[in-house]
């Protein structure tokens, strides 16, 4: 690109994107962004220059070609923009929606240096939601059976990535899922405003087109261990049963009615709907003052999940400084738009109930930050004599999850971690059986969509090897 194009680009201004009023939002759980219109997507594609070296394509954990697809959404391409994209994306409607851009290709997109970064996400976002509202979802040629069967375990992301690669390849794949319904944590965890479960659902109705088999109600380990399905006919196994044991903080009052772990809340309303109960049959208690525990994603979703329902006060109690808060920037700043308040430097000591055992406080102490611990963040220390209460009637507690521990109790010679995570080998997915390979959450603990669509692909490509050779 000559330089006086270049020079004309850079002074494009980034495309705002529609959304919803705060005052409206808080409503109702509809999608908050719009989107951008076609004339929009173009407008925001002309901004990327077309570096020779994009450092963008490095900062993806996929490698997307950001700049390729870009070019033919600025040409009105907007199809093949997709379908490049999903050369190395599967879930680019989910990715463009939930991935953390701001800490990865758009980081170090060159246009951020002088000025806004090109807004790659959002872009992705219009690509995948063009071919799909124009029913241009183009199922690829299958080849011919290969002969060889694969079980997934877990319909997460990284399980409905290994699924779709290795159709793609010829095998015959099944996928048991324990929950329900397919998705993993996009149908149970992050909520409708900022990931509507008709988008997973179509990419789960994809990848069925395509041939895999999908088995819901399937708990492995309880119905079928992994010893068994590899007796029983499958060749390989994959593991991608992610991390959804929820972390508790052990301190007294944890048990009183009002006291909910983020995923349970979270599951509730978003999987089993109760936020439109009675029409759907799961409850929720409403209540009007919510304590939420912890500073990411889960968290920020719990709050503004609770915003929606419980319109009086929702507080996010988080230990350390706003600097250190691990949530995306944009649903911090969404979730204060919406009225959320932050109680920071502050960690609860115990949930204090009534005679009937309902919550009615949460007893609080403030911190102050001290040395840096391992993670290199400076360590929250407590000022004594300095408790103070919250009064509440719903708490959530949402700081972390842990890896089930049900599929490495049931599989023999399977190694984890001390803290439970599967081990493997980074390059291969293989774990310490032979046969087979794991990926996703239940490796890495709570990370994130894309790192798990990664390792979903990684083990793909070394299941797909190992089948072929029969080396392990
Ligand atoms: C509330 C919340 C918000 C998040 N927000 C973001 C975000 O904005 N951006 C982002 O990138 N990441 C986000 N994450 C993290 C991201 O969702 C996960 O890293 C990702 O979903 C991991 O994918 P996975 O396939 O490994 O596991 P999961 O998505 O957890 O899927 C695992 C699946 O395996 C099933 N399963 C478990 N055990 C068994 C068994 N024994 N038999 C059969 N099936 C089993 C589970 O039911 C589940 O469906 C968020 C996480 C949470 C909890
Ligand atoms: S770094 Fe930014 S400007 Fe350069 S190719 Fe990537 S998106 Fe375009």
């Amino acid at each position: 690109m000559d330089p006086k194009e270049t020079k004309e680009r850079m002074k494009i201004p980034r495309q705002k994107m529609s959304e919803q009023s705060p005052l409206e939002r808080i409503k109702n759980f509809y999608e908050v962004p719009h989107g951008f219109s076609a004339e929009q997507a173009m407008e925001e594609a002309k901004r990327c220059i077309q570096c020779k070296k994009p450092l963008c394509v490095g900062g993806c954990p996929v490698n997307i070609d950001i700049p390729w697809f870009i070019r033919l959404i600025a040409e009105g391409k907007f199809v093949d923009a997709a379908r490049k994209i999903k050369e190395t994306n599967a879930l680019p409607a989910v990715c463009g929606r939930v991935c953390p851009q701001e800490d990865q290709c758009e980081k170090v997109c060159i246009v951020g240096k002088k000025g806004d970064p090109v807004s790659i996400g959002r872009l992705e976002r219009f690509a995948a939601d063009f071919e799909r509202e124009h029913g241009e979802m183009q199922i690829p040629e299958i080849p011919k059976w290969t002969g060889k069967k694969i079980a997934v375990v877990g319909a997460g992301p990284a399980g409905l990535t290994v699924a779709g690669d290795l159709v793609k390849k010829g095998h015959r794949v099944t996928v048991f899922e324990a929950l329900h319904t397919a998705g993993g944590v996009l149908m149970y965890g992050i909520p409708e405003f900022r990931l509507p479960k008709k988008i997973v659902q179509a990419e789960v109705e994809y990848l069925k087109r395509m041939g895999a088999e999908i088995v819901l109600n399937a708990v492995i380990g309880k119905i079928e261990t992994i010893d068994e399905l590899l007796a029983n006919g499958y060749d390989a196994v994959f593991v991608g049963s992610g991390a959804g044991l929820p972390n508790f903080m052990n301190i007294p009052g944890e048990n009183l009615t009002g006291v909910y772990s983020a995923n349970e809340y979270l599951t509730r309303v978003n999987l089993m709907k109760a936020y439109q109960f009675p029409e759907f049959e799961t409850p929720i208690i409403r209540g009007s003052r919510v304590v939420v525990i912890g500073g990411g994603n889960t968290a920020m979703d719990s709050a503004r999940t609770a915003m929606r329902l419980c319109p009086e006060k929702v507080t996010i109690v988080y230990r350390r400084s706003r600097e250190e808060l691990p949530a995306r920037v944009e649903e911090v700043h969404h979730g204060e738009e919406e009225g959320l308040k932050f109680q920071l430097l502050t960690n609860p000591k115990r949930f204090i109930g009534d005679k009937d055992g309902r919550l009615k406080a949460v007893e609080c102490v403030k911190m102050e930050l001290g040395e840096a611990d391992e993670s290199g963040r400076r360590r929250p220390v407590e000022v004594k004599g300095s408790e103070f209460s919250i009064e509440a009637d719903i708490a959530i507690v949402a700081i972390g999850n842990g890896a089930n521990p049900l599929i490495p109790q049931t599989t023999q010679d399977i190694k984890v971690n001390k803290w439970g995570n599967i081990n493997i080998n980074p390059d291969t997915g293989r774990t310490s059986k032979k046969g087979v390979f794991s990926g996703g959450d239940i490796v890495r603990g709570g990370a994130t969509v894309i790192l798990a669509m990664g390792d979903g692909r990684r083990a793909a490509n070394s299941i797909h090897e190992y089948l072929n050779t029969g080396v392990w």
